[in-house]
């Protein structure tokens, strides 16, 4: 087949790119960032995602579109940047692969539609009510209405895959990561917090700090530690080539993501052991993050079968820890 690939230069397109060229597709990818990939097969268009000539380059001769780029951002400064990206980047796109013939358009969605961290009930499964409360997650519900348009509108198969929070393993131990440093290590968490302009959080978090480098376990304000799930991109690459190939994926939504929920107690017990460096337990303003995602219907309609538990990503995280450190 040939396949255009949007994100190619990100975390979970790159993987998806690996992957479809070692099954022998040809690959086509989009992204605003180049990716120095040279290999055979795969080509790629610079570019942004609501470009539309960049779009109808990309998308020509494609047999599928495999769109997972996207602008992730919580700065209110990056508002306008991130709907142009998410929103017009996907009408376009969804125009230029109808153009070009396209069979099957594959949406990353996300969790933030429901959202997941103010759950009506749970587990959350497709049927759960969408009501988006960032930016971001708007732009996600936005784009799924316009892949739905297209399902009843045009000819194109379409699928909705709400991702789940997806990381490398490598990125869990990395003080410097966008995702995990500010999430597990409390002096990233206070610089994200001003970057958001929380400065009142920003404060709580730097009144907790013990004078030398640590993790945080965040916690409501009742005390409770977060709950969340955290998927490795090894097994999202698995989902989003069965939505790919699978007939009955045709038309539908599917949660991708872990089976379990990780327990943050626990996790940070655990990641403390391997780094050495001591936990702060912070009760931040707030209901907190609590949540369980079902992922059954794919798991029973498509197959899919995570393989990535918390527990082995971790072990790769502390040997990538390692060695970084050893450098
Ligand atoms: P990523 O940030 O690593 O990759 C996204 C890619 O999109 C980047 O390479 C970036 O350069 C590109 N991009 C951003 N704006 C662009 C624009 N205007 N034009 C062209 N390219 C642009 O993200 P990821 O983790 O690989 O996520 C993949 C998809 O999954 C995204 O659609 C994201 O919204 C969704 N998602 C991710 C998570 C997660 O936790 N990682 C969770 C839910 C949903």
């Amino acid at each position: 087949m040939k396949i255009l690939v949007t994100g190619s230069s990100g975390r979970v397109g790159s993987a998806v790119v690996d992957r479809l060229l070692a099954e022998g597709h040809e690959v086509m990818g989009l992204d605003a960032r180049a990716s120095g990939r040279k290999a055979a097969g795969y080509s790629e268009t610079v570019g942004l995602l609501d470009d539309a000539a960049a779009a109808q380059v990309a998308a020509a001769g494609a047999d599928a579109v495999l769109h997972l780029g996207a602008f992730m951002s919580w700065a209110p400064a990056d508002k306008a940047k991130m709907f142009a990206a998410n929103v017009e980047g996907t009408r376009v796109l969804l125009d230029a692969a109808a153009g070009a013939g396209v069979r099957r358009f594959v949406f990353a969605s996300s969790g933030e539609v429901y959202p997941e961290n103010a759950p009506i009930s749970q587990p959350i499964d497709e049927n759960h009510p969408r009501n988006a409360n960032s930016p971001y997650g708007l732009t996600k519900l936005l784009g799924e209405e316009l892949v739905c348009f297209h399902q009843r509108a045009g000819r194109m198969e379409t699928v909705i895959l709400r991702f789940s929070h997806t990381q490398n393993a490598s990125e869990l131990l990395d003080e410097e990561s966008f995702f995990s440093g500010p999430r597990f290590f409390l002096r990233p968490r206070v610089r994200q917090q001003e970057n958001f302009g929380n400065s009142k959080v920003a404060d709580l978090l730097r009144a907790a700090d013990p004078g030398r480098p640590s993790h945080i376990l965040a916690c409501n304000e009742q005390g409770r530690p977060f709950r969340m799930h955290i998927t490795d991109t090894r097994d999202m690459v698995q989902g989003i080539l069965l939505a790919m190939t699978h007939p009955a994926a045709a038309g539908e939504i599917f949660n991708l993501g872990a089976t379990d929920p990780v327990d943050f107690e626990p996790l940070l017990a655990r990641m403390a052991e391997i780094t050495g460096l001591p936990i702060v337990k912070v009760d931040l303003p707030g209901a907190g993050v609590f949540y369980h995602t079902s992922n059954r219907k794919i798991r029973e309609r498509l197959g899919f079968k995570p393989e990535w538990t918390i527990d082995r990503m971790l072990q790769e995280a502390a040997e990538v820890r390692t060695k970084r450190l050893a450098q």
